[in-house]
């Protein structure tokens, strides 16, 4: 077969991996096309503004946390006022997911609806995300999911030194309680802050870094991809490299 073929062919294999029988249309080629009604644009799966459903049970359960070091640790610090953040939030973001997880992702910072819950990742990003662990068959529950900062910057700004100054080490005791096996760094920022370095995203992607003594692989913020839909099919190696870097990690130690 010709090779374009072979290749247009494992992308929508992979596509149809990730996002089910929903097509995905970047809206901005859409503009000044005229639609029958019978064409709903917000078909798409990374449109829908809707919370996923994992992130509502966790909403109302919050408080239901168990009586275990990892949230007894959150009970702690969840009314941090170390930095100014701590005075303009809504919600402290701690994390969720569980406590034994083998991966771990890290963000940047809480965004406006995750402010608003409570709920790391539960805008569209967050979507994108859930999405893209289906694609390696890894379930939302099963991972940690946490960001650097866990009070929302204004207007989403980046994080200023002093505030990752003051936050990182709750996250340090997070990684500490849970001992993930896999740490995924979510963003240029992120990773940066974590790595402590200038690099570009393209300099820190596809390779195994340490951080904490655990290893750690940076991959685009899923944000970033819901800009440029083009970064997907690159952002869906990335986590394969994940997975395959996980079992490999389980099979070292076994
Ligand atoms: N972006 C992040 O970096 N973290 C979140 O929790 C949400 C969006």
């Amino acid at each position: 077969m010709i090779p374009v073929l072979l290749h247009l062919i494992a992308f929508l294999q992979e596509y149809l991996d990730v996002y089910g029988e929903e097509i995905y249309i970047d809206p901005k080629k859409l503009k000044g096309i005229k639609f029958a009604p019978s064409v709903k644009q917000e078909t798409s799966p990374i449109a829908s503004e809707k919370p996923p459903s994992s992130a509502k049970k966790v909403e109302t359960g919050q408080e239901e946390k168990p009586d275990t070091e990892l949230w007894n640790f959150m009970r702690q610090i969840q009314d941090c006022t170390k930095c100014p953040l701590g005075f303009t939030r809504t919600k402290f973001v701690f994390g969720e997911g569980s406590e034994t997880a083998d991966i771990m992702f890290i963000g940047e910072a809480p965004g406006g609806e995750e402010d608003r819950t409570g709920i790391p990742f539960v805008g569209r990003a967050g979507q994108l995300l859930n999405k893209l662990l289906t694609g390696i068959h890894v379930r939302r529950e099963d991972v940690f999911i946490a960001n650097i900062l866990k009070c929302r910057p204004p207007n989403n700004r980046d994080p200023q030194v002093s505030e990752v100054q003051e936050c990182i080490p709750y996250l340090h005791k997070q990684i500490e309680l849970i001992r993930p096996k896999v740490i995924v760094a979510l963003g240029r920022i992120a990773a940066q802050n974590l790595l402590n370095n200038t690099s570009s995203l393209k300099q820190m992607r596809e390779r195994l870094w340490q951080y904490q003594g655990v290893n750690m692989i940076v991959t685009y913020h899923p944000a970033a991809i819901l800009r440029n839909m083009g970064l997907l099919n690159t952002a869906m190696q990335d986590f394969k490299f994940i997975f395959n870097t996980y079992q490999q990690v389980i099979i070292q130690k076994t």
